[in-house]
């Protein structure tokens, strides 16, 4: 049983690009959520610091580190592995500060199995076209487009997941997506009526899918 004054986990997936990061620092500076940052093997991108945006380790720490059973979930994404460490995430808990969490479905689908004692809300955040997704990935930092192309082609396999999570938000205007979202935690948190419309979402999906 979740106590009074536990905090609660708030997981944000969705395919690459959505711009899912973005949300998560608007949610976490306005919100008051603790995010938790992850360890990757990934290389850091120019304007990502480590400890900040991630914890950047290689291949072999990282391995050290599932051995050692430090991580709450893991898993490889594009070639490279992703790791939420449990210690600080249990710490802001049972603080009764609520975390949250920048990760994949695979990542999203583990802490949902380990049916933890802290309420879990799960967002799946999806572009408003795929026209508008490559624009996205191809105005990153990404040197190569061949990436963007890359993450294009795993979209379509991605969006599959979208069921598995208690909400999917539409990210066309970055505010009002962050607005429905802290709605759609806070109706949780009170147990209120919220105006989240499933089938609106499934149009989207099939829309996107065709
Ligand atoms: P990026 O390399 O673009 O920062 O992230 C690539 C993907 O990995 C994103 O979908 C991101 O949400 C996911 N990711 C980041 N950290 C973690 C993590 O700790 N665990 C899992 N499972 N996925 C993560």
């Amino acid at each position: 049983m979740s106590s009074t004054i536990d905090g609660i986990m708030i997981i944000l997936s969705s395919p690459s690009g959505a711009g899912k990061t973005t949300l998560v620092k608007l949610l976490a500076e306005n919100k008051n959520y603790k995010i938790s940052i992850s360890h990757t093997t990934r290389k850091p991108r120019d304007n990502e610091v480590s400890g900040k945006d991630y914890f950047f380790t290689n291949e072999k720490n990282f391995q050290d580190l599932v051995k050692k059973n430090e991580f709450l979930e893991h898993a490889k994404v594009f070639n490279n592995f992703y790791g939420t460490s449990l210690k600080p995430v249990r710490e802001n808990l049972d603080k009764g500060l609520n975390v949250i969490f920048d990760i994949d479905w695979q990542g999203a689908q583990q802490i949902k199995n380990k049916k933890l004692k802290y309420k879990l809300i799960t967002f799946f955040v999806l572009p408003p076209s795929k026209e508008v997704l490559f624009n996205r990935l191809s105005n990153r930092d990404m040197k190569d487009k061949v990436i963007a192309d890359e993450r294009m082609k795993e979209f379509n396999k991605d969006v599959l997941h979208w069921k598995d999570y208690d909400y999917v938000v539409i990210n066309d205007k970055l505010q009002e997506c962050f607005e429905q979202i802290s709605t759609l935690v806070d109706s949780e948190l009170n147990k209120t009526k919220n105006n989240y419309n499933f089938k609106l979402v499934e149009e989207h999906v099939n829309k996107l899918l065709s």
